[in-house]
């Protein structure tokens, strides 16, 4: 069986993201969703919040779960058993960091492959970033995030 995993922030989570998973649970048997504790970034939305949302926007997909990791992502992909790290491309300038990160895991675990997704076009301006900044100034957010996260997005910036 082969398991991928998908880091990130997920604060909160937005369509390009949903795409990624989407695609994500067709190429593989398992997906796992981990939100990464970042003890240099606070984040908008908790760890439970930013999970709850995701449960919420993915349940239709029967082969992907959900949970918080934290250290060393390399780490954690190797202790639930995945060969897969997933992560999304939007434009050149993410590729430089994907890289890195990519080589920096594969010393730390020879045996996990980074794929790395091309975004849409209509999701490759989208960010969880942007997404709040709009939210933050009371702007309409319906092109990036499904209405149950929009909510949790008003409810935060009220
Ligand atoms: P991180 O803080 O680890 O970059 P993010 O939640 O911002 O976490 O992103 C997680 C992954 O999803 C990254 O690989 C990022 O490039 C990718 N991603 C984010 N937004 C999009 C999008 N709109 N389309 C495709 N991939 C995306």
């Amino acid at each position: 069986m082969q398991i991928a995993i998908y880091p990130g922030s997920f604060d909160p989570i937005t369509y390009g993201h949903i795409d990624v998973i989407e695609r994500g649970a067709r190429l593989f048997d398992k997906l796992i969703v981990v939100i990464m504790k970042n003890e240099d970034k606070h984040g908008t939305f908790s760890m439970e919040e930013r999970m709850d949302m995701i449960k919420n926007s993915i349940s239709y997909l029967d082969n992907v779960e959900v949970c918080i990791g934290e250290g060393l992502t390399a780490r954690f992909a190797e202790k639930v058993g995945a060969t897969a790290l997933l992560r999304g491309i939007r434009a050149i300038s993410d590729y430089e960091y994907e890289m890195q990160m990519a080589i920096a895991n594969m010393t730390i675990f020879e045996d996990l492959e980074t794929v790395l997704l091309v975004a849409k076009p209509q999701y490759s301006f989208m960010s969880s970033s942007i997404a709040r900044t709009i939210a933050a100034n009371h702007g309409d957010v319906r092109v990036f995030v499904n209405d149950y996260v929009r909510e949790k997005l008003e409810e935060k910036f009220k």
